[in-house]
């Protein structure tokens, strides 16, 4: 295969690929010409010092932020053009297709588990409540909270209420997930279920963008890292590239003092 066809190939199997991305707010630029693409079933893990950018990233992913210029491209030719002016259907049609796990969970408080992870199926994808009840109901079991169903949020500890906020993601079945360091608000002790729950998404196929602070998940879990400082790529490359034999001066500061 030549280095085009191999491209070309690449390029077919990205679920999403982000190009030229900048993002000022005010006089801060942000983001600085971001490139990166994920194929399916892959995951891409960010990392890099607090205000790097990678939160502002993953929001233009998904169209929460609007930046400045960049093309970020998916499947069945949807293709924004945030130079010009981007078409509204396109960037609903990539909010439809990502679903987003924040650092804080964004339940409802005065509604129910239950009510809070069928709301998105029923009210934006007119699913029927029995169906995704159903489906919810299956979710919540897999990651062991089929009994918190009918609890309101304020009785879940904090990696409860995480796992259930990656439930709501599951139930609007997105082709890609996006998580912004969900577990860097938890106590030490909830980190563990919840970096499990993501691991077994990973191993099932899933395809994420994570943005996250725990390295030995980074490390375990990823297929490639992007480690960001300023608004740029510093450097990438697979989990032992970068942990083990990182290139940049950047990198290997970064990695001492989180080490
Ligand atoms: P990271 O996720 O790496 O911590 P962020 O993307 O959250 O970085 O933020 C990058 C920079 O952008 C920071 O300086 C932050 O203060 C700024 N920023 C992020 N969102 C906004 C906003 N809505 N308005 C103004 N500045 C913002």
């Amino acid at each position: 295969m030549s280095p085009t066809d191999s491209a070309r190939q690449a390029d077919a199997d990205a679920l999403l690929t982000v190009t030229g991305l900048h993002k000022a707010f005010g006089a801060n630029e942000v983001l600085r010409g971001i490139d990166l693409s994920v194929r399916r079933g892959e995951v891409l893990v960010l990392i890099g010092p607090s205000g790097s950018g990678k939160t502002t990233v993953l929001r233009s992913i998904n169209g929460l932020e609007i930046p400045d210029a960049g093309i970020v491209t998916a499947p069945d030719g949807i293709r924004i053009d945030y130079s010009a002016k981007p078409a509204k259907k396109d960037i609903l049609a990539m909010r439809d297709r990502t679903a987003m796990v924040f650092q804080h969970n964004n339940l409802f408080p005065h509604m129910t588990v239950l009510e809070n992870i069928i709301e998105g199926p029923v009210q934006v994808k007119g699913v029927s409540k029995a169906v995704a009840t159903a489906e919810a109901v299956a979710l919540l079991d897999r990651v062991g909270l089929a009994e918190k169903r009918d609890v309101y949020p304020f009785q879940l500890s904090g990696g409860q209420a995480q796992r259930v906020g990656i439930v709501r993601a599951l139930a609007l079945k997105p082709q890609l997930l996006l998580f912004d360091e969900p577990t860097s608000a938890l106590d030490p002790e909830l980190v563990g279920e919840v970096l499990a729950v993501m691991k077994e998404l990973a191993d099932e196929g899933w395809t994420m963008v994570v943005v996250t602070h725990e390295i030995s998940f980074a490390r375990g879990v990823a297929d490639e890292i992007l480690f960001m400082d300023g608004g740029v790529i510093v450097e990438r490359g697979t989990p032992k590239e970068i942990f083990t034999a990182p290139k940049q001066e950047r990198t290997k500061q970064f990695l001492h003092r989180i080490l």
